[in-house]
């Protein structure tokens, strides 16, 4: 399953990579920002999961969210919004502009783990 991770910060992508890596997930492409996220999934079919920043240059995370879900094509990809806009009012903007689940920085990989498992419906009953 490939994976998508935006983030400006190349250790923070390296440490979501890296846990995810420990997952299972080894199909995993990153982006520096928003713009060069909509490159890749622009042009890459198969990306399951967006996993982003808010905070990049060129294009912000929230940017990215509001033009994946304007795209019929993306409307059933979960996204994940990593970030340290951990403020309530951040938090409930991301999720009215489409973000799926929310994780603010620093996160332990169990986070990640629980949040990616939730997006993916892994613990439904
Ligand atoms: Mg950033």
């Amino acid at each position: 399953m490939k994976l998508l991770i935006v983030d400006d910060s190349s250790t923070m992508r390296r440490i979501i990579k890296n846990t995810l890596q420990r997952l299972g997930y080894d199909d995993i492409l990153e982006a520096e920002h928003g713009l060069q996220a909509w490159e890749l999934l622009d042009t890459i079919d198969d990306i399951k999961i967006l996993i982003t920043d808010w905070n990049m240059p060129e294009m912000n995370g929230l940017d990215l969210v509001k033009k994946v879900r304007g795209d019929a094509r993306f409307a059933d990809i979960p996204i994940i919004m990593v970030t340290t806009e951990g403020g309530k009012a951040e938090v409930i903007t991301a999720l009215k502009s489409g973000v799926n689940n929310y994780i603010v920085k620093p996160f332990t990989p169990q986070v990640l783990k629980e949040k990616l498992e939730a997006v993916l419906g892994v613990n439904e009953v």
